[in-house]
């Protein structure tokens, strides 16, 4: 065939299509949030962290997040009405394409600190008098802690600033913190309808509190099936984000994608997830990583259980080199001391 302008042809370049473009070629839309389920959000992932710990090197530390979530959720199913943007905010938010809510400004309603203490009382009674003795310890350190010391700590984990964290009591508090955040997030979209969440510049942000993301998620289901979705470390919402793209410097290019091989003749080796569920989106523009996890490969995936679940990749890829992007405030890793500039501290 010649063009009418007498052009060459196109060049044709042939390649894979993966599940997402086939669906967007063949006109699907999908829904670009997801927020979380208040019934079920923290009790998913305490049966899915306890899953994974049956056969885990990490056992007591998976069991012990999954107790910490199981407290999680009976919180949250009873969390009372919390301070929230008016809707002018909310829209000029929105307009502006800025999250309504930025972990890092927004004055979180004293409820945080009466529902954490909640928290912490309903997860001591689930550790009983069982072991865990230096558990107990940092529980009865963070019971004491008066609301200044907390709110710090608080501010210091939203802001995602390691230096001056407690590194052992972070992850109660930050189970306070997802709690509170999951319910405002929910109160919100409530109120105002889920689309008040919407698109934000970068992408990269929870369209509701700006965080970062724990992981990538694709999911299956009636409307999302195939497409990939950010799961936010702190508020638990989720928003579309297309795949193949680095979710720490949005490039398109050099993205590869790394995971554990198999051992042979043993099932479940590293991860605790079937084979193939989890693999590390690797970027050779930033060198960044973001682990993502595949319904598709595990239909019981869940982010932040199956992220704290497959350390053994992170390690694997950090020592090629790469940098974690995700964020999850269960297990927080301290900065190494600055040594360039003589100031200590
Ligand atoms: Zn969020
Ligand atoms: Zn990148």
């Amino acid at each position: 065939m010649t063009s009418p302008q007498g052009n060459p042809p196109p060049i044709r370049t042939t390649r894979v299509l993966d599940p997402e473009q086939i669906a967007m070629q063949a006109g699907r839309q999908m829904p670009f949030l997801r927020l979380p389920v208040r019934a079920t959000a923290f009790a998913d992932r305490a049966l899915r962290l306890r899953q994974l710990a049956a056969s885990h090197p990490m056992r007591e530390y998976l069991i012990f997040i999954a107790d910490l979530a199981h407290a999680q959720q009976q919180v949250l199913n009873g969390y009372p009405a919390v301070e929230m943007p008016e809707g002018e905010a909310l829209e000029a938010a929105s307009r502006a394409l800025k999250p309504p809510m930025p972990a890092f400004g927004w004055t979180r309603d004293p409820q945080w600190l009466t529902q954490l203490r909640k928290l912490l009382g309903v997860f001591r009674a689930r550790l009983g008098d069982s072991t865990m003795g230096p558990a107990r310890d940092t529980l009865d350190r963070v019971v004491a802690a008066d609301d200044a010391w907390l709110d710090h700590q608080a501010d210091l984990l939203s802001r995602r600033i390691m230096f001056g964290v407690d590194l052992a009591t972070a992850p109660l508090i930050a189970a306070g913190l997802q709690a509170y955040w999951t319910h405002l997030a929910l109160q919100v979209a409530a109120a105002h309808g889920e689309n008040i969440f919407g698109r934000t510049d970068p992408g990269t942000e929870c369209p509701c509190c700006g965080s970062a993301p724990t992981v990538s998620i694709t999911r299956i289901g009636a409307d999302e099936a195939g497409f990939r979705y950010l799961h936010c470390a702190l508020c638990g919402t989720e928003w579309h984000y297309v795949r193949i793209k680095c979710a720490h410097c949005e490039s398109t290019k050099g993205i590869h994608f790394e995971s554990l091989a198999p051992e042979p003749g043993v099932e479940l080796p590293h991860t605790g997830a079937r084979e193939g569920a989890v693999k590390a989106e690797c970027c050779d523009s930033c060198g960044h990583y973001l682990k993502q996890v595949a319904m598709e490969k595990d239909p019981e995936v869940e982010p932040v259980a199956d992220d704290l679940a497959s350390v053994t990749l992170d390690l694997l890829v950090s020592e090629a080199g790469h940098q974690r992007s995700g964020h999850n405030l269960m297990l927080l890793f301290g900065e190494p001391e600055p040594d360039d500039d003589g100031g200590g501290g």
